[in-house]
């Protein structure tokens, strides 16, 4: 899978060069390429935003050059994402979805966010991840893009998927590792039977018993 990223804050992106996804990209998963949308701007001094029509505080990010840095790297068969709190919320599901995409282009907004027109002709899928505002689209674009890495082939093993938390509507169970006593605390004995039958059913009952506990609304 290819991803574009527009921004106007390029520097933002250092997570995405460690731990998994820098893998996932040494590995050919994922082919990520960050755009600094200022390299297209037409005006002489590069200004990316302006004033909004009307009044109102802050500024907006301007059209044009928005507008142009997607039409450099948009190809038939893209799909673009703008991260915006008014977009539908980001799921597994949509997650997943995202994951089978061939390219991946993501509008990383900022200040007030962009000009509406940007919206009515690029017509991108806008996905909020969560009810609250940032000061920008590059921490929601990373969360996106994390999220839904994990559901590409060989990114991370299909068993961490399938045991993880809202895989199967639960929290996941919790987990230890060594050693066997920290301050006192021993890890759960089942868990150092060697009985699998038994750690499985620990594990669901666990899993249920926290979902009904933190997340009642998931049951
Ligand atoms: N004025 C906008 C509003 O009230 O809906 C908020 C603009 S926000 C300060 C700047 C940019 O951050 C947005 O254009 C969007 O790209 C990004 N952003 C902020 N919060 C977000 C969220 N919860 N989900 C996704 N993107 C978000």
């Amino acid at each position: 899978m290819i991803i574009d990223i527009l921004t106007l804050f390029p520097e933002s992106f250092s997570y995405l060069s460690s731990s998994i996804m820098k893998r996932a990209q040494e590995t050919e998963k994922i082919d990520i390429n960050i755009h600094d949308i200022r390299q297209f701007s037409q005006d002489k001094h590069k200004k990316c935003d302006d004033y909004p029509f009307g009044g109102g505080a802050g500024m907006l990010m301007t059209a044009q050059p928005i507008y142009d840095a997607v039409k450099s790297v948009r190809k038939e068969n893209s799909k673009i994402i703008f991260p915006s709190p008014v977009g539908k919320m980001l799921t597994p599901e949509i997650a997943k979805n995202l994951s089978k995409e061939n390219h991946l282009i993501f509008i990383c907004g900022h200040y007030e966010g962009v000009d509406q027109r940007i919206i009515d002709l690029l017509k991108p899928e806008e996905i909020s991840i969560g009810d609250y505002v940032l000061t920008g689209g590059e921490l929601p674009t990373m969360v996106i893009v994390d999220c839904l890495a994990r559901f590409i082939d060989g990114v991370i093993t299909q068993e961490s998927l399938s045991e993880e938390s809202f895989s199967c509507g639960n929290l996941e169970y919790p987990q230890y590792t060594r050693p066997q006593i920290f301050e006192g605390l021993e890890v759960p004995e089942v868990l150092l039977s060697g009985n699998h039958q038994e750690i499985a059913k620990w594990r669901k009952e666990q899993s249920i018993k926290r979902t009904k506990d933190k997340r009642p609304d998931l049951i």
